[in-house]
């Protein structure tokens, strides 16, 4: 186990330190923690009580780009915080859940976290490679050092001591959980993403009955596995758009399932990053124009989407963003192949069969495997123990951007505003100037009263 740097040890105290020490590291406002009763019912390990450690500053859940960035603005601050991830490395979901060949889908000047630039040299659209040696370069540079392996099982606010308790269960890599801790903190930041856990369809008739793979996009990691196969990509979002893509570039045959309408539009129009000049149009004009313009240009650029299976939406794709939180697909060539007959756009899946699928028009075809484009959820309302903030159904902050970031008692979201990185940008620097003016107003009255005493 290894504790954060930018929460050093001498930050982090043991119950079993001594009265002396925990004053001086903790806020005085906190005398009446008992540090040491009761374990929390449930603990793991049955009758042996879960170690129970002060931070005294902010218990930040997940070491993605949104609880690095969080992490980072806190120490540039002077506030240190314990960075708890479950896997076993920071920046997991792109170590893991993304494919070989993926590249950022928005320019790396909306890509980057506070403080710190891509580096020189780096391409408009850095690839999961660049990306990740940037989030380990950008911990690095702000001395983050999360605690791995550390699942957070369950947190809830103790109105009584006025702190949040944190279970944690710690294991070492692919190992079972070794033991359970309680991290006790005045702050918690929620950064464990807006795709924490892979969507499976539910109530899809025969799926046992299917003899092929079938895996989720988030397992999925080169094309060239597929070579000659034929693979049916379930969802047309941007993952199956790409995946599609990365099959039938690497001598798959790719059949993508289209069950809802969506918007399409270029990734970059006349040389522009369809985002970047959304960002520059919206400044000027209204959503609605800004939307007339990008589906003219789709339709010089792309043609008609509808002659190939990809109705459009009666609202626009930056409306309905913003409605909806639907992000719009940005074509980085599916569509080609699409038009080519390279990947055929077939329509939902009535059921599947031992060697494929049914499809809802009565067609049936057999596939060597099925790839889930399926997306993402949160997964907060499993652990978090609070529904005023988050929502229950979906484990998203109930209010929206820019007011997604602060709820009650010290907790804070991070990366939940369905604006990329540039929202966690947003997040980690609300947060952590609000956390660091209680943190610099806690030590004054320390300050006080220890000349008082
Ligand atoms: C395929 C794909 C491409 C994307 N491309 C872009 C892009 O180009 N530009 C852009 O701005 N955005 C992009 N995004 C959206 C978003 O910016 C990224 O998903 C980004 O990784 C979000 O960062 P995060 O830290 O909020 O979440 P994550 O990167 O998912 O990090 C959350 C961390 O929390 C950990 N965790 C979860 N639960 C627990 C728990 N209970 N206890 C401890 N740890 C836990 C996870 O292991 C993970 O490490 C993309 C998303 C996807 C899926």
């Amino acid at each position: 186990m290894c504790i954060s740097s930018s929460t050093t040890s001498s930050h982090l105290t043991d119950a079993s330190t001594s009265a002396c020490s925990r004053s001086l590291a903790m806020p005085p406002s906190h005398g009446d923690l008992q540090l040491d009763g009761e374990p929390p019912a449930g603990g793991q390990g049955g009758d042996v009580a879960p170690r129970r450690v002060w931070v005294p500053g902010p218990v930040i859940v997940g070491a993605g780009p949104s609880g690095l960035a969080t992490a980072a603005c806190l120490k540039a601050r002077g506030v240190p915080s314990l960075v708890l991830e479950r896997d076993a490395c920071v920046a997991s979901s792109w170590r893991h859940r993304t494919y070989e060949r993926m590249r950022l889908h928005l320019p790396r000047c909306f890509c980057e976290l506070p403080l710190v630039p891509f580096p020189p040299g780096t391409p408009p659209y850095p690839n999961r490679d660049q990306f990740i040696a940037y989030l380990d370069a950008y911990a690095r540079a702000f001395a983050v050092e999360p605690l791995l392996g550390a699942r957070v099982r369950a947190a809830a606010y103790d109105a009584a001591i006025g702190f949040w308790r944190v279970t944690v269960d710690l294991s070492s890599g692919e190992d079972a959980v070794t033991s359970t801790t309680e991290f006790v903190s005045r702050w918690l930041v929620v950064a464990t993403g807006e795709n924490a856990e892979p969507v499976w369809p539910e109530g899809v008739e025969g799926m046992d009955v299917y003899r092929g793979p079938v895996m989720h996009t988030s397992t999925y990691k080169r094309g060239d596995e597929f070579a000659g196969k034929k693979v049916l990509v379930v969802g047309c979002g941007n993952s199956g758009m790409e995946v599609s893509l990365d099959l039938c570039n690497n001598g798959a045959k790719a059949s993508m399932v289209v069950r809802d309408k969506l918007h399409v539009l270029p990734r970059d129009i006349l040389g522009i990053s369809t985002f970047g000049l959304s960002v520059f149009l919206l400044k000027w004009l209204p959503i609605k124009w800004v939307d007339t313009l990008f589906l003219l240009f789709s339709r010089l650029i792309l043609g008609d989407t509808a002659k190939y299976g990809l109705q459009r939406p009666k609202i626009g794709p930056l409306q309905l963003k913003k409605s909806t939180g639907k992000t719009p697909v940005l074509d980085i060539g599916a569509l080609r192949k699409i038009r080519d007959g390279e990947i055929k756009v077939v329509p939902s899946i009535n059921r599947f069969t031992e060697g494929g699928v049914e499809f809802a028009d009565g067609c049936k075809e057999d596939f060597d495997a099925v790839i889930l484009a399926t997306g993402y959820k949160s997964n907060v309302p499993s652990w978090l123990k609070e529904d005023e903030f988050f929502s229950q159904s979906d484990g998203f902050p109930v209010k929206t951007f820019p007011h997604s970031w602060r709820g009650k008692n010290g907790l804070y979201a991070t990366g939940f505003t369905r604006r990329g990185l540039m929202g966690s940008s947003y997040d980690a620097s609300r947060i952590a100037t609000d956390i660091a003016n209680q943190w610099t107003e806690a030590l004054a009255r320390n300050i006080v009263a220890h000349n008082d005493a």
